[in-house]
């Protein structure tokens, strides 16, 4: 059997964090919200988003159209802003063109997170993809990971790796699990009371660049 790799979508193989910024700073402008409104959209988008944020913003902002409609503008907008670099993409390329079966595991709502993986290209370099809401397990269980690798076709035990910037969902989670990790640093250090993981890399175009230089031996 090939060699397996599970790689997180946000702030992974694209800045969330950024898009969503954008999104909000272009809504606010648009809605002319108040600063106060601003901060309260970011504090509620910034972890993760779900129809639910949106039911929840409406009174706080103010806003008339249902909650469905302001879901369904965030989820064309971020896939509209978000983009993933032309390194990241050839590295997905890379990695199969190498023998290397890749998904990703993400957790998220599967519309937007679908909706990003299209927009991106993402979801034309990978042999799979495992979105939360779409299977009923959330990182860091190790449900999702099983189920991630079952449809890259491989069975834990196995050696597998996982790529991922959160230091509990991606990388405790995955070690739970069996995998081997990497961190996505991006350019900080490892300070969490988590076991550090197997390698830190910076961004997803080292991580791969790392599998892509394991000796046979290590895979
Ligand atoms: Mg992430």
């Amino acid at each position: 059997m090939g060699r397996l790799v599970l790689m997180d979508l946000d702030n992974t193989l694209i800045n969330r964090n950024g898009a969503v910024t954008d999104w909000i700073t272009d809504f606010s402008a648009a809605r002319g919200l108040s600063a106060e409104a601003v901060q309260a959209l970011s504090a509620a988008l910034r972890e993760r988003a779900t129809p639910d944020t949106f039911e929840g913003m409406r009174s706080t902002l103010g806003l008339a159209e249902p909650a469905v409609e302001l879901w369904d503008s965030y989820v064309a907008g971020l896939a509209s802003r978000v983009v993933c670099a032309p390194a990241t993409l050839s590295r997905l390329d890379r990695l199969r063109a190498g023998g290397w079966s890749v998904g990703v595991l993400t957790n998220g709502a599967t519309d937007v997170q679908q909706a990003k993986l299209t927009a991106t290209g993402i979801l034309d370099r990978v042999d799979a993809v495992c979105i939360s809401e779409e299977i009923g397990a959330r990182k860091p269980e190790p449900e999702a990971f099983r189920v991630a690798v079952a449809r890259l076709g491989g069975e834990l035990p196995d050696d597998v790796w996982m790529v991922g910037d959160n230091p509990v969902t991606d990388i405790a989670g995955a070690r739970a699990a069996g995998l081997r990790t990497i961190w996505i640093s991006a350019g900080s250090g490892w300070s969490f009371p988590v076991q550090a993981p197997d390698h830190i890399a910076e961004t997803a175009v080292d991580a791969a660049d790392f599998l892509l230089e394991l000796p046979e031996t290590s895979r």
